[in-house]
């Protein structure tokens, strides 16, 4: 399924960019719904209204060994804190601290 990762709308295939937000759209099978969670096992570690940065981030996370998922935040009754068109990279908790000083050095280069 293809979504705008802002506004949530689903779009048919062969349609790239949402025309109300601008936004690349994704498709959905690679954001994890919250239900496929336990909540309790994974902290926020980064939030971004741009999925392709998220997306990098996971592929830098997974090069070194640490397991990411992106959350999307269309269900809105899942308690995440901050602004909910915000989407979500969570990690693990025992890998939490290992993956933010990775997180910092991908982002200060
Ligand atoms: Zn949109």
């Amino acid at each position: 399924m293809l979504i705008c990762p802002i506004c949530k709308y689903e779009y048919v295939k062969g349609i790239t960019i949402c025309p109300d937000c601008g936004e690349r759209i994704v498709d959905d099978s690679s954001l994890v719904h919250p239900k496929d969670l336990e909540e309790k096992d994974w902290l926020v570690i980064y939030t971004s209204v741009h999925e392709y940065e998220l997306q990098m981030l996971k592929d830098n996370l997974m090069s070194a060994g640490i397991d990411s998922i992106i959350l999307s935040h269309r269900d809105r009754n899942f308690p995440v804190p901050g602004d909910l068109s915000f989407i979500s990279l969570l990690v693990k908790k025992e890998q939490s601290e290992e993956a933010a000083k990775f997180i910092n050095e991908v982002l200060k280069s």
